[in-house]
């Protein structure tokens, strides 16, 4: 037995399937977990000591790579100050001001993950339409709260859940969902309910299915159709924010969004998340306005200084950097897939990557589902035992990091082909 597998074995008797959150499970891809003791640079280290390449890195948050030093430095140093004061401090401004300006918002609250931004940006969404319905898109995941758990990716699509039980059913009824990159399909169910959409929610590239990026026309026709029926456009930026460009999506595809969903990169790896938008939509939230959302750690000074040191160090050379080596990944796999017969895609935006095993490039959840998981399954697994640790599921976003040097992405290549011809 392994240490992981002990470590495993006992977790089981405490958690549910061990775990805090279930893609780690390993279910879709069967085996144990893996336990982590360290992690450095682009590499993890297991509990039985053995090495890793790194592509989950903490689900795109850790993009500086992992025990950054000057990170490190930011977070100790904030907590010799206290861990947390339950009351405003300057570390919340300095990293607002950031946020603000890269953004090209107005107002930013700060929260404590993705899922409770997009629950707030909901209600908002609500309260500033006077609407309820939803629309959000087969595929996409915005945390797991109950009107937005509607055919979403990540774990939901994983365990081929159609969506949580626990759902009162008129809250999911108020979800319309549409296809990804359809945005006919989004016009037809607008039109059907007109008035009534308070907001439509958008991975603006989608990364809980795999990655699918935006078809062209994809994005702007959203935002017409949201101008044209007085509805919202929330842009969930939890992945893309600050890690597709230095604006984030919203500036790499040059798309208007109403209210912005962020996370992951603005923590640095602590647990951080934020809403934002125009200052008469954020304005109606408590103190300032009817719509109340409060945190006990909102605002902690240990997260607020280790997004400020990543967030002061990602600038344009950082982002060409990453596409460099996202692109070199991309080649090389490419490559792999070709001199292996093997029939593969390689989707990718900046340093967001994923492959399907199928024919075609996937544009919707419906074709990401239609792939071969279980080859995907096999080569995760002849993977893992030539060192590279990729995201446990067929449906999940690779993430490289500025830790990850053309030698890593080399040593990948050279992984993934022999994976590949060892799964035959
Ligand atoms: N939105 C998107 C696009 C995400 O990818 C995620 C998490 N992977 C979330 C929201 C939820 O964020 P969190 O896990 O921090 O609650």
């Amino acid at each position: 037995m392994t240490r992981s597998e002990e470590l495993y074995a006992d977790a089981c008797e405490l958690m549910p399937g061990g775990v805090n959150s279930p893609v780690r499970a390993f279910r879709s891809v069967g085996g144990t977990p893996l336990y982590f003791e360290k992690a450095k640079g682009a590499i993890l280290t297991d509990a039985d000591g053995k090495e890793y390449i790194d592509y989950v890195s903490s689900w795109g948050a850790v993009i500086l790579g992992h025990a950054d030093e000057a990170v490190t430095e930011a977070i100790a140093k904030a907590a010799a100050k206290g861990a947390s004061y339950g009351a405003p401090h300057a570390g919340e401004i300095a990293l607002a001001r950031e946020v603000v300006e890269r953004k090209g918002i107005d107002r930013v609250r700060f929260v404590n993950s993705g899922t409770e931004a997009s629950l707030a940006v909901v209600r908002l969404a609500r309260a500033a339409t006077g609407r309820t319905k939803l629309i959000k898109f087969a595929g996409n995941y915005h945390g797991a709260i109950d009107s937005l758990l509607a055919k979403a990716g990540s774990g939901i699509a994983t365990f081929g859940l159609p969506d949580s039980a626990g759902v009162p059913k008129e809250t999911a009824q108020g979800t319309l969902t549409a296809r990804y990159n359809d945005a006919e399909d989004v016009r037809r169910i607008l039109d059907a309910n007109p008035g009534e959409v308070a907001a439509i929610l958008l991975e603006p590239v989608a990364g809980n299915m795999g990655l699918v990026p935006p078809v062209p026309g994809f994005l702007s026709t959203l935002r017409d159709l949201c101008d044209a029926h007085g509805t919202l456009l929330v842009v969930d930026e939890v992945m893309t924010g600050f890690r597709v460009a230095r604006g984030g999506a919203t500036e790499r595809y040059g798309l208007r969004p109403d209210l912005i969903v962020m996370g992951k990169v603005i923590g640095g790896g602590l647990p951080v998340g934020a809403y934002g938008g125009r200052r008469e939509l954020m304005e109606m939230i408590a103190p300032l306005g009817p719509v109340y959302q409060a945190g006990t750690l909102s605002g902690n000074p240990l997260a607020m200084a280790a997004g400020l040191s990543v967030l002061s160090r990602l600038d344009e050379v950082r982002y060409a950097g990453l596409e460099l080596m996202g692109q070199r990944l991309q080649d090389g796999l490419t490559g792999a897939l070709l001199r292996a017969g093997a029939r593969g895609q390689v989707q990718r935006a900046g340093s967001m990557i994923s492959v399907f095993f199928t024919e075609k490039p996937v544009t919707d959840f419906e074709g990401a589902n239609a792939t071969d998981k279980a080859l995907f399954g096999r080569l995760f697994h002849a993977l893992l035992a030539r060192g590279v640790y990729l995201p446990p599921s067929a449906l999940e976003a690779w993430f490289i990091t500025a830790a990850h040097t053309e030698e890593i992405i080399d040593c990948t290549v050279q992984a993934f082909g022999d994976a590949l011809h060892a799964v035959g």
